[in-house]
């Protein structure tokens, strides 16, 4: 299949345009590459630099290449910023996202795989959690996120588009030639083994109070290239389906103290940690039940050890201390 993968020199568009290829698809990516790096799209891939600000530049890649499925990862994605400035995370993730719905109706797409995420569900009553739990997000992130999800179910009901929505929990790890290069970056596994290069004399724990086992937030980590090859399988499976909502996870939590030990063990760095104040927005547990994309389409995640998914990182940010090396 011709699919347009948008935001595909991200972390998570990157990974997944070249699990595409792999599947012997034909990739083309749009990024406007304000927050991707050109060196992550793979070298099989088309690129065409442009912004879900403009939907007439989304219009003629779909006509220009004859896209048949879209991919759409392009997103801000940092709940504490979101808190900061919500009108960026409206504008950007619900706006640029509704063009590029609009694009896809008139160019006739007729299917998109979207990049979503447990942010969709606050905080959870239940652990591990389920697709049917109830949707209340705590941060502006999530609720740009669930504003497109609900367009989507309007726009399958009303266009006939065919759509999967993907909840993702954390995303982790890396390969060799490519991984995880936010600026700034905000993420816990890479804040921490910048430590360990020495490039931050420490990683702050974002509030010690949660009603957690040891106080700090717990997090389910998830290996990139597992998001990807779901992605994939999605995509197959909107042949038979119309409509199809999966968490993403392996199903363990972590909490930030736990993290911080596996960067250590795995890097033999000391990393020096301090407490500091919660960050707005964080809900305390989020742990995803996958067995839903488990039981439907048969995906089983292949890096299930977080000491591995770990070691798959900082061998990216060895390789790489400065990243693409691009900003
Ligand atoms: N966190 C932290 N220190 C940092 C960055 C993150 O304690 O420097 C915490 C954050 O508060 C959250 C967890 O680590 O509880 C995971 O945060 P991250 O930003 O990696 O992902 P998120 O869960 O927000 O998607």
């Amino acid at each position: 299949m011709r699919v347009l993968v948008v935001g595909g020199a991200g972390y998570i568009g990157s990974a997944t345009a070249q699990c595409l290829l792999d599947a012997g698809h034909e990739v083309v990516v749009f990024d406007s590459l304000v927050k991707g790096h050109r060196a992550a799209v793979p070298a099989g891939a088309e690129f065409v630099q442009g912004d879900l600000a403009h939907r007439e530049q989304i219009e003629d890649v779909l006509r220009r290449f004859q896209i048949e499925a879209v991919m759409d990862f392009a997103a801000f994605i940092e709940a504490g910023e979101s808190m900061k400035e919500p009108g960026r995370y409206f504008r950007n993730n619900v706006c640029g996202t509704l063009n590029l719905l609009e694009a896809c109706v008139s160019a006739g797409v007729q299917r998109l795989v979207f990049s979503s995420t447990a942010a969709v569900y606050g905080i959870a009553e239940e652990i591990p959690i389920t697709e049917d739990a109830p949707l209340h997000p705590v941060n502006v992130y999530g609720e740009s996120k669930l504003m497109v999800e609900r367009m989507l179910e309007w726009y399958g009901r009303l266009h006939g588009l065919r759509y999967a929505a993907l909840r993702y929990f954390n995303a982790a790890g890396g390969r060799p030639e490519r991984g995880e290069d936010h600026h700034p970056e905000t993420h816990l596994i890479p804040l921490t083994l910048q430590v360990a290069l020495g490039q931050r004399p420490h990683i702050a724990i974002f509030g010690t109070d949660y009603p957690t086992p040891d106080g700090t937030c717990v997090r389910d980590y998830i290996h990139v290239d597992d998001l990807a090859s779901a992605h994939v399988l999605a995509l197959q499976a909107l042949d038979q389906h119309e409509r199809l909502i999966y968490n993403l996870g392996n199903g363990r939590g972590f909490s930030v103290r736990e993290v911080i030990e596996v960067c250590r063990k795995v890097t033999g760095h000391p990393i020096p940690a301090v407490e500091a104040p919660r960050r707005p927005g964080d809900p305390p547990v989020l742990i995803a039940s996958s067995a839903k994309i488990q039981r439907e389409l048969g995906w089983r995640p292949r890096w299930t050890s977080l000491e591995d998914i770990v070691a798959s990182a900082w061998e990216w940010h060895r390789r790489h201390p400065q990243g693409y090396g691009d900003r």
